[in-house]
């Protein structure tokens, strides 16, 4: 047990006994092994993207969350508390879109993997603010909480249906060649474009990323289940 001890204890007394809250990872045995894995790409454009070429669109979210900015320009400069009291509420409304959003793009990529019978391979989040943060334009419409929370939902949803899930750090999958591996970031073209300087491999841009990660899942997952 102790192998699979994760991050802090807290040692808790409650009603006259002392409880001892750890943290396990164990293998869930009802885990199946699989021969392949989706890599699931995230980005603003589209929310989600995956190596099967499944791209679930950001504009309704975008478009929500664009809404809620300028109503919010305007509510702030009256300070009243109606004001404050619609801020709070269009707050919710947005949140709510978002989570029922990333509810219906969870359930989507998990059913893929589960009728072509892969893994998922997810983008470890840790260096998502920096990575977004090169990305100017789109600066104001991240919302890092927001791929965490999907992040959370493809791994229970996963869980229920026994897929496997592995997190990869995501550095340059959108800069690598998912053909031939040549890293250059003249590879990308646009936000949407990929073409490989090296061995002209051509592919969505999106979905050129998600195949890295993909690869780095199968890898990872590889090297962790190594006997
Ligand atoms: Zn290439």
């Amino acid at each position: 047990m102790s192998a699979h001890r994760k991050g802090e204890s807290d040692l808790l007394y409650r009603d006259g006994r002392w409880f001892l809250i750890a943290t396990c990872d164990l293998p869930d045995p009802r885990i199946k092994n699989p021969d392949a894995f989706l890599g699931v790409d995230l980005g603003i454009v589209n929310i989600a993207t995956t190596s099967d070429g499944a791209r679930h669109s950001g504009k309704a979210l975008n478009a929500v969350r664009h809404r809620h900015r300028e109503l919010r320009r305007r509510l702030q400069a009256k300070r009243t508390k109606s004001a404050k009291r619609l801020l709070k509420q269009r707050r919710r409304k947005e949140a709510r879109f978002a989570a029922n959003t990333n509810h219906v793009i969870a359930k989507q990529i998990v059913t893929e993997a589960e009728r072509t019978g892969q893994g998922i391979a997810l983008e470890d989040l840790q260096g998502i603010r920096d990575r977004v943060r090169l990305r100017k334009p789109q600066r104001v419409t991240l919302h890092s909480w927001s791929f965490h929370q999907l992040g959370a939902f493809v791994g229970y949803k996963a869980a229920r249906a026994g897929i496997a899930v592995i997190h990869v750090d995501p550095a340059f999958a959108s800069q690598q060649c998912s053909s031939c591996g040549h890293v250059d970031r003249n590879n990308r073209l646009d936000q949407a474009c990929f073409s490989c300087t090296s061995c002209g491999f051509a592919e969505h841009a999106d979905v050129n990323a998600a195949r890295n990660i993909a690869a780095r899942g199968q890898t990872g997952w590889a090297v962790s289940h190594a006997a």
